[in-house]
């Protein structure tokens, strides 16, 4: 099946309601760098809390941990980062454009009418020269003097030189995991496609320790859990699919690597939202190399010391939310109705807000009787309150967010007590007791 490219409409759509902007929009925009607004924030934070308990707090054995951006500059020298995280780039001495030497077939030339670079006669490429994806800075006051240190590009070292850290203090025997969430830098030279590459993001990322002759077994479970928890983020079966990396593709430590890759549809198509891989004991190795710190573990029952393997889940939570939002976009025609509506069919428990209540009008005390309701129902869940606007308007705006329900005041809730609420994706109504309504939304947010 071939999804459609929904991704300007969702731009436009995450701007106008309050999800996603550009970052310092007011000064022209920052370059592949987004702010989440109001709803935006509320739909990532709930996606990466989703994650969080999946993997640490429904779990005796995964530990969570916030380890510091900023790190010790020897930590990228023994991750290999300093030497190979890099991209081939070449530069347009016409255009001054920057491509990914290795992604030319997929660029485009800054000059109109749009053509892949080397395309046009004028077209004059440097020959590929290797580009470091990692931020540098300057860590002390006097910027001589002071060292340089780099913006993590991934959360995982941040784990790996914790190892020690939190298996002793926790007292975890392996088999057992590390998880964090947090910002990773990259300069990548062609960022785009919304946020799906973007040079600051967040990762979640999990590193689980392993004895060596296990690693294989725990692959493969980690495997099948990690594409269990995007389908229980109501993501499409069709739309996912694992891709194996080839010899080519795999890093040079790597033991083996699946992708979970999504469709976005379009000409964007199938992409990696995250990488599950088998990265034997380079890490630990590594570090207990360039620091001189003895990264091992002592097996009591097999009375052996080694250092684990590793066997880790990485994602990232801002191509998982574009992911949600593509896979919940969609344009409907309304039965009896000339306009058709947008909707976000987000999963109920990932929507950044539960029920929206509405008075019908402004007479009779409608709009105390649902003031009532909002005030009742903000403890247990989040919930919006307008009065503004037609009800027609007031419920396309709830649907092109997401919000799963919209609770009607009406001129007869006075006298019966009760009120409607309206299924986001069904349309179906039900009168429901006003004192009743709680209950009723817990009971459907739970499904
Ligand atoms: P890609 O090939 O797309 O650059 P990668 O293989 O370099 O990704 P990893 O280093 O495995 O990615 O990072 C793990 C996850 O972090 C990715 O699956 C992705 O979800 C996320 N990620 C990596 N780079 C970016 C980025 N520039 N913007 C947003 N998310 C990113």
């Amino acid at each position: 099946m071939n999804y459609p490219d929904v991704m300007e409409k969702l731009v436009s759509l995450c701007k106008r309601r309050g999800y996603i902007f550009q970052s310092s929009e007011i000064y022209g925009g920052t370059g592949s760098v987004w702010d989440y607004g109001p709803l935006g924030v509320e739909l990532k934070k709930n996606i990466k809390d989703r994650w969080w308990n999946a993997m640490v707090r429904s779990r005796g054995d995964i530990q969570g941990l916030d380890a510091a951006i900023l790190m010790h500059p020897r930590v990228w020298e023994a991750s290999g980062h300093v030497a190979g995280f890099v991209d081939p780039l070449v530069d347009c001495k016409t255009c001054k454009g920057r491509f990914r030497a290795d992604k030319l077939e997929d660029a485009r030339c800054l000059r109109k009418p749009s053509k892949r670079p080397g395309e046009f006669a004028e077209c004059q490429l440097t020959e590929p020269r290797q580009f470091n994806l990692m931020f540098k800075t300057f860590m002390g006051a006097v910027e001589e003097s002071a060292a340089t240190v780099y913006l993590r590009p991934e959360t995982a070292q941040g784990i790996f030189v914790n190892f020690l850290n939190v298996q002793q203090s926790m007292r975890q025997k392996v088999p057992f995991g590390i998880a964090q969430i947090g910002k990773a830098f990259r300069n990548e030279i062609t960022p785009g496609n919304f946020i799906f590459r973007t040079r600051e993001f967040e990762q979640m990322e999990m590193q689980f320790f392993v004895e060596p002759e296990k690693a294989a077994e725990w692959f493969d479970y980690w495997k099948r859990e990690r594409m269990a928890w995007h389908l229980a983020l109501g993501l499409s079966e069709s739309r996912l699919e694992f891709h194996q990396h080839t010899p080519e593709e795999l890093a040079h430590y790597a033991k083996g690597a699946f992708d979970v890759q999504f469709d976005f549809g379009g000409t964007l198509g199938f992409q990696e939202i995250e990488g599950i891989h088998n990265r034997g004991d380079f890490d630990l190795r590594q570090h207990t190399e360039f620091s001189g710190k003895k990264l091992e573990y002592f097996d009591q029952t097999g009375n052996r010391r080694y250092i684990p393997w590793v066997v880790e889940t990485s994602v990232g939570a801002d191509r998982v939310t574009l992911a949600v939002l593509v896979n919940a976009y969609r344009e409907e025609s309304v039965p009896g109705e000339e306009e058709g509506r947008v909707v976000l069919g987000i999963d109920p428990a990932l929507a950044p807000v539960k029920a929206a209540v509405f008075p019908l009008t402004k007479k009779d005390a409608q709009p105390d009787m649902a003031h009532a309701i909002v005030n009742d129902l903000r403890s247990q869940f989040p919930v919006e309150y307008d009065e503004s606007g037609s009800i027609g308007k007031r419920y396309r705006r709830q649907d092109e967010i997401g919000t799963p329900f919209c609770i009607t005041v009406d001129s007869e809730s006075a006298s019966d007590n009760s009120v409607t609420v309206r299924s986001r994706d069904t349309l179906a109504q039900d009168r429901v007791s006003a004192s009743d309504v709680a209950r009723y939304l817990r009971d459907k947010l739970a499904r």
